[in-house]
């Protein structure tokens, strides 16, 4: 082929490549618009999740008539005239390439009207064919663009669109980001002529409650902070409060969404020392800066920037979020400390009693927990067979029977047997340790993460088994759903039914849990169902193995609240072998659900290195 250039109907299409890759794309280049505009009103209709029809009218300042073919136009924009403009960017858009891009792979139809018109103007254009208008029409004063038959006549790009219902989700998402970044506006929202949502014109924390939730509101601590040019507002979730996706999480920089890794960053690290690596935070956070420091031109959808000095903005997120988190828990983390001072006083206490009983060893800060008839040393290895080999844990959370190794005769001689890798528990170190002797060294257990990983494995295995009765709800659950979670239930709810937990959607923005697998008895099934939800949707994908994964994550967690061993509890030495042999025969149990290690060996050679033997 020899070189030649490009009609400019396939360059728009290829440009629309880059921005137009979805409705939710559109929308959010409609809504950029016309806040830029100006308007302080905006209502978005959409059909079939957009692929269909997607409008958006506001009440901004319009376009004059024979300004909209120019709007039409590749690289035409009111916003810039220079690059230097770029430098201090007030305006959402500047590239002149959202309309015309849309206008490569949709039908597009503008009507507009400037206060100074005596009359709205009609401009249609459909792909590949000469633009119709403008034409006189009726309407108020501002602008309406509405785009329908999205990729229709793009049989390539058609095909990577997800169903109506998934799409919805993602330009009700869009739409979502848009309320919150702008309280100050009002905006409806239509899907298939019903109305989803309508906001007044609203105060930040009540626009926030309307968008994100009273449950969100409740769990949020506010903060302001302002440093050197640099303020920060809005809302952050208070640790206890969690997701298994980041789909909380709304940062705004100068108004415009952005999703940019540093912010993400910096977010984490705040967050770090509080909630496990696993879990999302929470926040709607506004950063305001002078436009100067700041490159927005680096991203196509604007969503990642570039800061000219990055380390100071990743500093002052983290260390205000931080201040606050830390400044809203003083009460709790002093009630930790004191239980933590009366532990080792008890500590030692009891190391004095046992010293006093004649036991050199207990001058080491050993916690075992001996109740008064079986008061084992803490560095004696459990003599009975009983004690080394229990069959069952007594008093351990009972669950449906694992493979339990199988137990020795009673009064046979361990010496004769091989050594469980684990080797046998010695005592408890300040309750939140197991600390076992193996024929290589020391063993060191975490013991609530072990157990966590027991509990978890053998959920699985039920649930991937036919174990999985379900068990219909006498009275069922009615929940409301985010448009997100239904385009997730639509996906997995087969698959859902298969393990027992049977949901099915109700309505628009509701669904009804009506039977649950007995094995989850003891789970907030709401909480699971919807963190189960939360991955799928983000996963956007009904596979498997996805789902697996997200039932793996969902149900981790919430193994963890139920029916885990606590840190803090007491075991007793047959208890804490128990345990020991349940890990052994629980995969992937070096490994708590959360990725931490459960346990840890010194070997004996590291153990003499400590102490310089042998040297
Ligand atoms: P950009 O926003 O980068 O300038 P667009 O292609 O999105 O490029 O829009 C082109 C121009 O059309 C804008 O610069 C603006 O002048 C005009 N325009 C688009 N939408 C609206 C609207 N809703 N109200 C008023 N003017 C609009
Ligand atoms: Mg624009």
């Amino acid at each position: 082929m020899p070189i030649h250039a490009l009609p400019s109907n396939v360059i728009n299409q290829i440009a629309a490549g880059e921005v137009i890759e979805r409705p939710a794309a559109v929308l959010r280049e409609l809504l950029d618009n016309a806040l830029d505009a100006g308007a302080d009103h905006i209502v978005i209709e959409a059909r079939a999740g957009g692929v269909d029809f997607l409008s958006v009218r506001d009440n901004g300042e319009g376009i004059p008539a024979h300004e909209i073919p120019l709007a039409l136009q590749r690289h035409a924009t009111s916003k810039i005239s220079c690059l230097d403009d770029l430098q201090s960017i007030a305006t959402m858009g500047f590239r002149g390439e959202a309309l015309p891009s849309i206008g490569a792979v949709a039908d597009l139809r503008i009507v507009s009207r400037t206060p100074a018109a005596e009359h709205a103007s009609v401009v249609e254009l459909v792909p590949g064919q000469e633009l119709i208008g403008p034409s006189p029409a009726r309407g108020p004063v501002g602008t309406e663009v509405a785009v329908s038959g999205l990729f229709s006549r793009v049989p390539a790009r058609r095909k990577f669109l997800r169903s109506p219902r998934t799409e919805w989700s993602h330009v009700e998402a869009m739409a979502r980001r848009l309320a919150l970044a702008r309280p100050g506006v009002a905006i409806r929202l239509v899907h298939n002529d019903m109305e989803v949502w309508n906001h007044p014109i609203q105060s930040l924390s009540e626009r926030v409650r309307s968008v994100v939730g009273e449950g969100f509101m409740q769990a949020a601590v506010s903060l302001e902070a302002e440093q050197d040019g640099y303020r920060l507002r809005g809302y952050v979730s208070r640790p206890a409060w969690s997701r298994t996706q980041p789909d909380t999480q709304f940062f705004f920089l100068n108004g415009r969404y952005l999703r940019d890794r540093l912010v993400v960053g910096a977010l984490r690290a705040a967050y770090a020392e509080v909630l496990h690596g696993a879990r999302q935070p929470g926040y709607v956070l506004f950063l305001d800066m002078p436009g100067e420091r700041v490159d927005v031109n680096v991203h196509p959808a604007k969503q990642e920037v570039r800061f000219q000095d990055g380390q100071l903005v990743f500093r002052f997120l983290r260390s205000t979020v931080d201040g606050v988190i830390r400044a809203d828990a003083p009460q709790q983390r002093e009630s930790a400390q004191t239980s933590a001072a009366a532990q080792i006083s008890a500590a030692a206490q009891m190391a004095e009693q046992q010293k006093q009983a004649g036991y050199a060893a207990a001058t080491l800060p050993l916690v075992s927990t001996p109740t008064p008839q079986q008061r084992p040393s803490p560095l004696r290895v459990a003599e009975t067979a009983a004690e080394r080999w229990p069959s069952a844990g007594p008093g351990m959370p009972s669950m449906p029977a694992a493979q339990e190794p199988a137990a020795p005769q009673h009064g046979m001689p361990a010496m004769g047997l091989e050594e469980p890798p684990l080797g046998f528990a010695l005592g408890q170190l300040h309750r939140a340790y197991i600390v076992a002797q193996s024929s290589r060294g020391l063993i060191l257990v975490d013991m609530h993460a072990a157990h966590e990983r027991i509990v978890l494995e053998r959920l699985k295995a039920a649930l991937s088994g036919d174990m999985c009765l379900a068990q219909p709800l006498l009275v069922p659950l009615d929940l409301e759903a985010s448009s997100q979670e239904l385009a997730a239930l639509d996906l997995c709810a087969d698959w859902l039914q298969r393990l027992g937990l049977d949901v099915m959607a109700t309505g628009p923005q509701s669904m009804r849990l009506r039977g649950r697998p007995l094995l989850l008895e003891k789970f907030d099934l709401e909480a699971l169902l919807r963190d189960i939800l939360a991955d799928v949707h983000a996963a956007e994908s009904p596979d498997v193995h996805r789902l697996e994964a997200a039932l793996d994550s969902a149900l981790g967690n919430h193994a963890c609240k139920a029916g885990s061993i606590k840190h803090g509890r007491v075991l007793s030495l047959s208890e804490m072998n128990a345990l020991l042999r349940q890990i052994e025969a629980t995969p992937r149990s070096g490994q708590c659900n959360h990725g931490r290690p459960t346990w840890t060996e010194l070997p004996l050679e590291e153990l003499d290195r400590l102490f310089l033997r042998g040297r």
